[in-house]
C-alpha cells in the first residue's frame, strides 16, 4: 500500500520587544543566569500582570502580514502543568479566543507549483524558563539547575492546518513564515537562539482517503535542515510500522540530529490534560477597527508584493525575484546595488552567485558582507561601462572582499582595465596569428571553430584584458 503523509507545524516565534510580555524584566539573550526576574515572573503570590502593549501590537501585525482575521474580542487563559522551568505552575496563553485565526501563506515549491497552507490561528504566550544541566542531557546528569531569564519572554505561536504533505513543504512553509516575520521586523528569527522553533506533527494515511491516521508530535525543532530530515525519518517509520501491521501511537517523540532519528519521549497529552481556565488577572483585549486599520497601514511590502514587483519593475525571472526577496536583508541589498544606477539582473546575477558564494563560504549574512550593496553597484557600472569584462569582474569582487577600496581604485592599481584601444589590441592579433598557422590553415580551409583557439590566445597573452569583442572583428576581418 502506499502513504501519504499529513504534516502540520506550530511555530513559536520570540517577539523582539524589549521588556517582557507581563513585567517590566529585560528580554536580553545570554544574560547571567536568574538576573532578568521579578517577582511577576517568578510568579510569587500576591503580585499582577499587565500585557505588554507592544507585544499585542505585533501579535496583530504578524496576524495580519499572515492574511488572518483579528478577533476583536480575546483573552488570556493558564495552560496548566508542573515544570520546573514554570515556576507558576500554568503558562499564560490563549485557548478559545486567540488573537488571530483563518490565516494562510503561499509556497512555491522546487518544480515552481504553488501551495497554499493555511493557518489555523495565532494566539501570545509566555515562554517558560530554561533547565540548565551539569551533563549534556537530563539523562547523564547529576544536577539541573534553572534559570528563568526566559521565563516570560513574549512568544506567538503560528498554527497551521494538517495541509503539508512531504518534508519539503514543511521546510518551504517555515521559511515563508520566518520570511515574513522579519519583513515585518516583530521577531529576530534566530533559530540558533530559539527564537525560532517548531513542533511538527505528523501523520499517514492510504494515498487517497481522508481519514487523518494517529500522529505523532517532534517538540522544538530549530533548523530548516532538522525540519526536513526530522520529517522524513519519522514518515519512513510510521511507514514500516504499518507496513507490519502494527499502530501508530500518539505521543511526542525527539529528534535526535546525531544520530538521525527520533526518539519516544512521553504519550501525547491532549488539551483537557491542561485544565485550561480563564485568566483571572488579566482583562480581556479590545481591538478596535481603527487600531487594525492603523497596524495594517504600517506594514511595510510583503515578500510575494515585492517579488512580483521586481518582476514587473526590472523584468527578473519569477525564480530569480524569489530569491532576492526570501529575505528582508537580500531585498534591502538588491535596492542598495540599483540606486547606484546598475542594472538589475546583473546586480541579481551577482547577489545570486559570487556574492552568495562569498558570504556562505563565510557563514556570514547579507547585512555584514565586507562588499557593500554600493561597492557592487558601482563595480556593476563598470562592467556596463565596458571598462572591466566579466571575466575581470570576478577578480575585481575578490579583491573588494578583501580590501575596502573602490572598484575603480582595484582596476587601476592591480591595471584590469579592459584594451578597447584596437591597435594595442591588433599587434596581440598579428603575433597570435603568425604563431598559430594551424590554426589559421583550419579556419581557411572551412573548420570556422578553429577561431575560438585564437580568440583564446588573445585573451591569454593580453592577460584576460582585451575586448573579446573587437578581437573576435579583428581576427574574422585579417583572416578574410
Ligand atoms: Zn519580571
Amino acid at each position: 500500500m502506499s502513504y501519504e503523509a499529513v504534516i502540520g507545524l506550530e511555530i513559536h516565534s520570540e517577539l523582539k520587544t524589549s521588556t517582557k510580555i507581563f513585567c517590566g524584566c529585560a528580554t536580553t539573550f545570554g544574560a547571567e543566569h536568574n538576573t532578568h526576574v521579578c517577582p511577576v515572573c517568578l510568579g510569587l503570590p500576591g503580585v499582577l500582570p499587565t500585557l505588554n502593549k507592544r507585544v499585542l501590537e505585533f501579535a496583530i501585525k504578524a496576524g495580519l502580514a499572515l492574511n488572518c482575521e483579528i478577533n476583536k474580542f480575546s483573552k488570556f487563559d493558564r495552560k496548566n502543568y508542573y515544570y520546573p522551568d514554570l515556576p507558576k505552575n500554568w503558562q499564560t496563553s490563549q485557548y478559545d479566543l486567540p488573537i488571530c485565526e483563518n490565516g494562510y501563506v503561499d509556497i512555491t515549491k522546487s518544480n515552481g507549483e504553488t501551495k497554499r497552507i493555511r493557518i489555523t490561528r495565532i494566539h501570545m504566550e509566555e515562554d517558560a524558563g530554561k533547565l540548565v544541566h551539569s551533563g549534556n542531557t537530563i539523562k547523564d546528569s547529576d544536577t539541573s539547575n534553572v534559570d528563568y531569564n526566559r521565563t516570560g519572554v513574549p512568544l506567538i505561536e503560528i498554527v497551521s492546518e494538517p495541509d503539508m504533505s512531504s518534508p519539503e513543504e514543511a521546510r518551504l512553509y517555515m521559511e515563508k513564515v520566518k520570511s515574513i516575520l522579519q519583513y515585518i521586523d516583530v521577531s529576530n528569527c534566530k533559530m540558533e537562539e530559539g527564537n525560532l522553533r517548531a513542533d511538527l506533527n505528523v501523520s499517514l494515511r492510504p494515498a487517497g482517503s481522508d481519514v487523518l491516521g494517529t500522529r505523532t508530535e517532534m517538540k522544538n525543532i530549530n533548523s530548516f535542515k532538522a525540519v526536513e530530515e526530522a520529517l522524513t525519518y519519522e514518515i519512513e517509520r510510521q511507514e514500516e510500522v504499518l507496513e507490519d501491521g502494527g499502530h501508530i501511537i500518539q505521543e511526542t517523540r525527539t529528534w535526535d540530529p546525531d544520530r538521525g532519528i527520533t526518539l519516544s519521549m512521553r504519550s501525547k497529552e491532549n488539551a483537557h490534560d491542561y485544565r485550561y481556565m480563564p485568566e483571572p488577572d488579566l482583562v480581556p483585549i479590545i481591538t478596535t477597527d481603527e487600531e487594525i486599520k492603523a497596524f495594517r497601514d504600517s506594514l511595510p511590502e510583503l515578500p510575494d508584493a515585492r517579488k512580483a514587483r521586481l518582476e514587473e519593475q526590472y523584468g527578473l525571472s519569477a525564480y530569480d525575484a524569489g530569491i532576492i526577496t526570501s529575505s528582508r536583508e537580500m531585498a534591502e541589498y538588491f535596492d542598495g546595488v540599483i540606486a547606484t544606477g546598475a542594472d538589475a539582473k546583473l546586480a541579481a546575477n551577482w547577489i545570486m552567485g559570487d556574492l552568495s558564494k562569498n558570504l556562505n563560504a563565510e557563514s556570514l549574512e547579507i547585512a555584514n558582507s565586507p562588499v557593500d550593496a554600493k561597492r557592487l553597484g558601482e563595480m556593476i557600472g563598470l562592467i556596463s561601462k565596458g571598462t572591466i569584462s566579466s571575466k575581470i569582474a570576478k577578480k575585481v569582487f575578490e579583491e573588494m572582499w578583501k580590501s575596502p577600496d573602490s572598484p575603480e581604485k582595484i582596476v587601476n592599481d592591480k591595471g584590469l582595465v579592459q584594451i578597447t584601444d584596437t591597435k594595442a589590441i591588433e599587434e596581440i592579433v598579428d603575433k597570435v596569428i603568425e604563431a598559430n598557422q594551424k590554426a589559421v590553415e583550419d579556419y581557411k580551409s572551412g573548420n570556422k571553430k578553429a577561431i575560438g583557439a585564437l580568440v583564446g590566445q588573445v585573451m591569454k597573452q593580453s592577460k584576460g584584458k582585451a575586448n573579446p569583442q573587437t578581437v573576435n572583428q579583428l581576427l574574422a576581418q585579417k583572416l578574410g
